[in-house]
């Protein structure tokens, strides 16, 4: 952590002093605020953009700063919000003046007016993203900092400047903020906070899918969401936003049988995954893995528990999922669902002995995303067996190191059939019939099995004698 009675050497960039320079010319007070000031300060060097506040228009100052850049960028105005934007370099600036917000309880827009600095830093979520750098002369570099965010950043603490009620309820996406900032910068909330954000849970209702989903991503993408998404159970949150997650939250037992909890396992599997990858879809899968299991989890005498279906259910449900937090509903939907859906597959094949053909059908049917799946299988073992953690992990070695040796030699991952419909009709002078599609499949079988390899000689030869049995004429021969 940086602390120092002036923070000149936090505004190196150029665009501090040009910035500086344009509120002068405008006669107005300016500011750098928020996650810039938060994260120099506690050295994080994550930020691609800055926040500026002007004491005055934040649209004119943004306007005048371009007037000052040699390239003149343009400025992006957001009338109603009062805001501009404007990219210097690759960074986005974004200008607001600064304000008073007065929320009224029926209404989930404030009323705005124009304020004082220490008005906007009211208004801000927490004390650590109140904190802002001066850019003005006479006292440049300076920190301003009224609610003693400096110290909350010492202790790491989530505080909010105003009484939590009021901050929380007046925009309650900060209660999902709070989580994700206490995730993202292993702070904890203060207790005060937490108890408010629990009794404010309902207000979580009024947010749309989008925002909810924007810090639900951030979440995914710390290197432990589990904490994330344990502060979002224990606050209630979760239950409203993914109810399906907080159903798997059981352990149900009948005659002494027991099953695992599978959201506590959902958990663990999101924070092993972590460790592999940082696609968020990839993250997101994992954390729907499961979430078939809910509705169709059963008990009998002679298996015991069991979750028939439950991939296929899955994959159901994250469509719906998608719908209602208005998420993507086009490829990356249908990565998640196929993820869901095959997310037994390499399991079931790793338990028992792994044969050529199951790895070449696990590749064919998987296709591109073979190698996904496999980093969400190896997720998925939470087992705190050791002999049988080492076991499963020996069998997905061996897996991987087969669809390896099985796609070098019969190309199955983008299958495309050795011989097409169009050939065997004209070969055998048949219209589009049954029998075409059952030399189809059956070479294509053949060739998932093992029986011939994925060439087209072979695949002739085959068809030639599944077609004898068939009775079928040769009517134009290609070989
Ligand atoms: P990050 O970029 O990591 O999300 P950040 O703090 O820059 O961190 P932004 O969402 O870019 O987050 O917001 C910039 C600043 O605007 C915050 O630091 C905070 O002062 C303020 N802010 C953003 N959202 C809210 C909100 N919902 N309520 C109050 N203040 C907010």
């Amino acid at each position: 952590m940086i602390e120092s009675n002036n923070y000149k050497e936090a505004l190196q960039n150029p665009i501090f002093e040009i910035i500086s320079k344009a509120a002068e010319q405008l006669n107005v007070q300016s500011y750098v605020i928020g996650g810039f000031v938060r994260d120099y300060i506690l050295e994080r060097n994550s930020k691609k953009d800055i926040d500026i506040v002007a004491v005055g228009s934040g649209i004119e100052l943004a306007l005048q700063v371009s007037e000052l850049l040699p390239n003149k960028p343009k400025v992006q105005v957001f009338k109603n919000y009062g805001t501009a934007m404007l990219r210097f370099e690759d960074i986005d600036i974004e200008f607001v003046g600064a304000r008073k917000e007065s929320y009224q309880a029926d209404s989930r827009n404030p009323m705005v007016e124009d304020g004082t600095l220490e008005d906007d830093q009211n208004r801000r979520d927490f004390t650590i993203n109140a904190l802002a750098f001066s850019l003005n002369k006479e006292t440049y570099g300076d920190l301003v900092d009224p609610f003693n965010g400096i110290q909350d950043l010492k202790d790491k603490r989530i505080v909010t400047p105003l009484e939590p009620n009021i901050t929380y309820s007046d925009d309650p996406l900060r209660m999902m903020r709070a989580i994700r900032f206490a995730n993202q910068l292993n702070f904890t909330i203060d207790e005060t906070s937490l108890k408010s954000i629990t009794e404010n849970s309902e207000r979580i209702d009024i947010i749309s899918g989008e925002r909810i989903v924007e810090e639900l991503n951030k979440i995914l993408m710390c290197d432990t969401p589990s904490k994330g998404f344990l502060l979002l159970y224990k606050t209630n949150l979760l239950e409203r936003i993914l109810p399906e997650l907080t159903a798997l939250n059981s352990v149900e037992e009948i005659e002494g049988q027991t099953h695992k909890n599978n959201f506590y396992h959902t958990l663990e599997v999101v924070d092993n995954i972590c460790k592999n990858t940082d696609d968020v879809w990839l993250r997101w899968s994992a954390l729907l893995h499961d979430i078939g299991k809910a509705p169709t989890k059963r008990y009998n005498k002679k298996q015991g528990w069991t979750f028939h279906g439950h991939e296929f259910l899955g994959g159901k449900m994250v469509k719906k999922i998608f719908q209602r937090l208005h998420m993507p509903l086009n490829h990356k939907m249908r990565f998640v669902q196929k993820m869901v859906i095959m997310s037994s597959r390499p399991i079931v094949l790793s338990e028992e002995a792994v044969t050529d053909s199951a790895v070449r059908r696990l590749v064919f049917d998987a296709g591109e995303d073979v190698e996904n799946l496999m980093t969400l299988c190896e997720a998925d073992i939470t087992t705190k067996n050791p002999k049988k953690f080492k076991k499963y992990h020996n069998n997905f070695t061996i897996v991987r190191k087969k669809i390896v040796e099985v796609e070098e030699r019969d190309h199955v991952r983008n299958f495309q059939p050795p011989i097409t419909g169009e050939e065997i009709m004209e070969i055998f002078n048949l219209p589009p019939s049954r029998e075409i599609g059952q030399l189809k499949e059956s070479i294509k079988e053949a060739i998932l099995e093992g029986e011939i390899p994925n060439e087209y000689e072979a695949a002739y030869d085959f068809m030639m004698k599944k077609a004898t049995i068939m009775g079928l004429q040769v009517v134009n021969p290609k070989m």
